[in-house]
């Protein structure tokens, strides 16, 4: 999907929207993550087309507090095709992960095809 184009390079649309969906959610360290990633930038891509990518991050004012991956996770379909797509960050990237299990999905989600899961403590805690 991204594989050929040049890095650094500024998001898509589509990333970027769903970048801004798992941060949409709120979590302890969530405000510092979201000011992190506020203008971030593709770093690199996953060596197969899922569309994973890497990110780069301002450092974080102070310690890091959320944890990693962010509790928030988003689920969905992309044709019929399940996915999820996870947050990592560290004090000096990120990495936006499309997970895929039986099959590659054959595009990024849109936002509308994703629903969260929120996990604490290992809990689910909200689906919505
Ligand atoms: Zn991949």
């Amino acid at each position: 999907m991204s594989q050929g184009m040049a890095f650094p390079r500024d998001l898509t649309a589509q990333e970027r929207s769903i970048l801004d969906f798992i941060l949409s959610h709120e979590w302890e360290g969530v405000e510092q993550v979201r000011a992190m990633l506020r203008d971030t930038r593709a770093t690199g891509t996953c060596t197969c087309p899922c569309g994973s990518i890497a990110l780069s991050v301002r450092p974080p004012n102070g310690k890091l507090v959320s944890r990693s991956p962010v509790p928030a996770e988003a689920v969905g379909y992309v044709e019929g095709v399940l996915i999820t797509v996870i947050l990592f960050v560290d004090e000096e990237s990120a990495y936006l992960e499309i997970v895929w299990y039986d099959e590659l999905p054959p595009r990024l989600p849109n936002v509308d095809e994703l629903q969260t899961v929120e996990y604490r403590d290992g809990q689910l805690i909200n689906f919505d």
